[in-house]
């Protein structure tokens, strides 16, 4: 009977030492050249990322141009604080109680008034108003 080789799970798990190597992981050539591949592999993904100097240099005068083209612009921090004083400001406004005016005609006194309601009643009555008066007392 031909042992089987081992998976792809069981040889990631022998190089990242999770499970101690089988003896078919030791004997068989194919699988120990797979294993071999793997570890290459890690290592390569594991090293450091070769970045050039002539990289850093450039990526760095980038970012010191982008910041001074940020600070040359205008700076409006101070809107929005006046905005809210603003606000604050009409709010008081609008909130404050207005003084009501004073009426400005006065209050006729009883005397005044009787005499006027007197003085209606003994002027005779307008002519065109003589017919409707008439109506009613039928
Ligand atoms: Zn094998």
């Amino acid at each position: 009977m031909k042992p089987e080789h081992c998976t792809d799970d069981e040889l990631i798990e022998i190089l990242y030492g999770v499970r101690e190597p089988t003896t078919h992981a030791a004997i068989c050539a194919e699988c120990r050249a797979k294993l071999a591949d793997l570890e290459r592999l890690r290592a390569a993904a594991a090293a450091p990322p070769e970045i050039s100097a002539e990289f850093l240099h450039t990526q760095r005068q980038r970012v010191f141009e982008r910041a001074e083209r940020y600070a040359s612009r205008p700076n409006f921090r101070w809107a929005p604080s006046l905005a809210a004083s603003a606000a604050v400001f009409l709010g008081l406004l609008i909130s404050t109680p207005v003084p009501k005016s004073q009426p400005v005609a006065s209050v006729p006194s009883d005397a005044q008034l009787f005499s006027e309601i007197n003085a209606l009643l003994e002027t005779p009555e307008p002519l065109a108003a003589a017919p409707i008066r008439n109506l009613f007392e039928e």
